[in-house]
């Protein structure tokens, strides 16, 4: 293929004579009168489902509209992670997928979007030949040009990352069909620098969103239908508007907002709208979140609080900023709060230089606090993260997998021994639509992030219903529909 690369203010064109033709026509409707399809595929974290969204409303102001029918797209954007080797893997398995797509439609354009993107940059063109464009997560606005130059024939980059950037305007477009719950970004990128995360370099500085524009895109949700709201940051107990990160005010003349405070202006919403958000970081985690928790029926009681290790001699390696105590601490606090809340982590096994000790530390730790449920991985090194310049990658891989098995088999037990514990109770749960197994069956999480099945008679998704639990499993509740519960619709000071 003939090409040469110019390289411009970190946009790199590549001159590709075979691609000058121009995108169908066939797909034109009345919404979409240019007729181009764009089909998306995100991959990793909520924050790429997310921002997902946020690419179907900018190309939808372009002309395009998305569609799950991979065959008739015009346009395909794979939105990537790269928090671990195997998530890159997965792509580039993916893409090879894509060789006889190209090959029957050469003016198929496929795009690299998220993290994988902003890792690699332009060696990503060089080692994936049939890839057009990529862009960072900050560089979506761009995307229509970017897919616009690929259409005269070139190839197009922008991993520009930015300090500003928070796509506040951008009214997502919905892409999940369940119309009952949705993720609201209220902040973007990473201050804190762990070891062994790309996060920071992937996604840039911490900057948070607008309160304002947060609150009304949740009103706009609770006026299309969706009862429950998942507000999504790299690290939520960080966010904070017109503040800098020591607390100082930025703008005298602004209204300042940390966590706990947009938390409570997003439970004022509506009693309807149930409000979840992820991901904490214990170093940050405030009582005064913990109280705003405790005081709104509405804001679910389930935190994810990443531990990472139990050790904390491991979590100085990790450059976590909290020690093992801290972290119990602030179990203690959720616990003085709110009782009855469901706890959940992320636990990383065999990281440079774990100890068999320092991995005990973790199963007392486990055994200690006893989680809901637990994301559990093997370390993963990630080329130019601190780690991998400053540690060994030393834990023998048969070592990491065992140490991961015993805290994946201590976890089942845990999440059973939750489940078995809600037998008998009565559950508030959001209906979402029919469970995975049986048509006869809905389903629908209650506040402590659980889900339950129970039979379908007449129920609505959206709807709120008390269910009485009557068996489980260590990862679903099952039970009986006991009441109906009345609606609730906004509150008065966002009715318009
Ligand atoms: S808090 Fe740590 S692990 Fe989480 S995204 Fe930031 S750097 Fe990565």
């Amino acid at each position: 293929m003939g090409s040469s690369i110019n390289i411009r203010e970190s946009r790199v064109k590549v001159i590709d004579e075979a691609r000058q033709g121009e995108a169908t026509m066939g797909n034109a409707t009345p919404e979409n009168p240019n007729g181009k399809l764009l089909y998306i595929e995100s991959y990793g974290c909520q924050m790429n489902f997310s921002d997902s969204e946020v690419v179907a409303s900018i190309m939808s102001k372009n002309g395009f509209s998305t569609t799950k029918d991979l065959d008739n797209a015009d346009v395909v954007l794979i939105n990537t992670c790269a928090v671990r080797d195997n998530a890159e893997l997965r792509v580039r398995n993916r893409l090879t997928e894509f060789k006889k797509r190209k090959s029957d439609n050469p003016n198929l354009v496929v795009g690299i979007l998220g993290c994988m993107a902003e890792r690699l940059k332009t060696n990503l063109l060089e080692e994936e030949q049939l890839v057009d464009l990529i862009a960072g997560p900050d560089a979506y606005r761009d995307l229509p040009n970017l897919v616009e130059e690929v259409g005269s024939g070139q190839r197009a980059v922008n991993v520009l990352l930015s300090r500003e950037e928070t796509y506040a305007d951008i009214s997502p477009v919905r892409l999940d069909t369940g119309g009952v719950n949705a993720f609201v970004t209220i902040m973007r990128g990473c201050d804190n620098m762990c070891s062994f995360c790309v996060v920071p370099f992937t996604r840039g500085r911490e900057r948070s969103r607008d309160p304002q524009t947060i609150v009304s895109e949740c009103v706009d949700l609770f006026n299309k239908g969706y009862r429950e709201v998942t507000l999504l940051g790299q690290n939520v107990n960080s966010y904070r508007w017109n503040m800098t990160s020591k607390g100082e005010v930025k703008d005298e003349t602004i209204q300042t907002t940390n966590f706990a405070q947009l938390l409570e202006m997003v439970a004022k919403v509506s009693p309807d709208l149930r409000v979840r958000y992820s991901t904490s970081h214990p170093k940050d985690m405030t009582d005064e979140v913990l109280e705003i928790m405790a005081k709104y029926e509405n804001i679910c009681e389930y935190i994810h609080l990443p531990v990472q290790s139990g050790s904390t001699q491991v979590l100085a390696r990790m450059n976590r900023g909290y020690t093992r105590e801290w972290y119990l601490n602030r179990i203690a606090a959720i616990k003085k709060y709110m009782p009855d809340c469901a706890i959940s982590t992320d636990i990383i096994t065999g990281f440079c230089g774990e100890t068999e000790e320092e991995h005990q530390e973790t199963i007392s730790l486990m055994k200690e606090v006893r989680y809901e449920y637990a994301y559990m991985f093997k370390y993963s090194e990630r080329p130019k993260t601190l780690a991998e310049r400053k540690f060994e990658d030393d834990v023998p891989e048969d070592v990491k997998s065992r140490r991961l098995n015993e805290i994946i088999d201590l976890q089942q037990e845990d999440s059973l021994y939750w489940h078995k514990l809600q037998i008998g109770s009565v559950k508030k749960v959001l209906v979402e639509g029919p469970s995975k197994r049986s048509e006869e069956e809905w389903c629908g999480r209650d506040g402590r992030n659980s889900m339950v099945i129970f039979p379908k008679e007449n129920f609505e998704r959206g709807q709120y219903i008390k269910v009485k639990i009557t068996e489980c499993t260590s990862a679903t509740l099952k039970g009986e529909v006991v009441e109906v519960l009345e609606r609730n619709g906004l509150s008065p000071e966002f009715v318009v």
